[in-house]
């Protein structure tokens, strides 16, 4: 259930943000002279109203994280660990270039250090589950933007 809710989550957000960008072009192509309240109308508000559903249900995977406490120690106090362990992914670079790979980046476990007894160990943070849900959106929104060019072209 928790899953479906996350599939559906992403896909009202991309949907919602595919409508508000393609409204922005819409308003922004000088040949088309449709009223700026009909582009409102039927791309805003639905497109809105989509990333609104998406906020009420991706909120609990943002923040419904499960308790990680240190491998070693049992302890729950962590700090970040001050060493930079973005990884980067050099196909995801070429492929997206530097938006999805900082998204990319983003959503990878952060290293944290137990405040008690000094160990490094991953985990998971509100940080870098929003970055994984912005990653799918971007994704989809990229897979979407390529089906609609080669329909445009044919
Ligand atoms: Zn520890």
């Amino acid at each position: 259930m928790r899953a479906l809710k996350h599939i559906c989550g992403i896909l009202l957000a991309t949907a919602g943000v595919a409508l508000v960008l393609g409204g922005i072009a819409q308003m922004l192509d000088p040949k088309l002279d449709a009223p700026w309240w009909l582009i409102v109308l039927i791309l805003w508000l639905p497109g809105l109203l989509f990333l609104g559903g998406a906020v009420l249900l991706l909120r609990r995977s943002a923040t419904d994280l499960p308790p990680t406490c240190c491998p070693k120690c049992g302890g729950v106090e962590r700090a970040p660990a001050g060493v930079l362990t973005r990884s980067s992914n050099p196909w995801i670079m070429y492929l997206g270039g530097w938006l999805l790979a900082s998204f990319w980046g983003a959503s990878r476990q952060q290293q944290v250090r137990c405040v008690q007894c000094d160990n490094l160990y991953f985990t998971e943070t509100r940080g870098t589950r929003i970055a994984g849900i912005l990653l799918w959106v971007f994704l989809l929104l990229l897979l979407l933007g390529s089906i609609a060019e080669r329909m445009g072209t044919e």
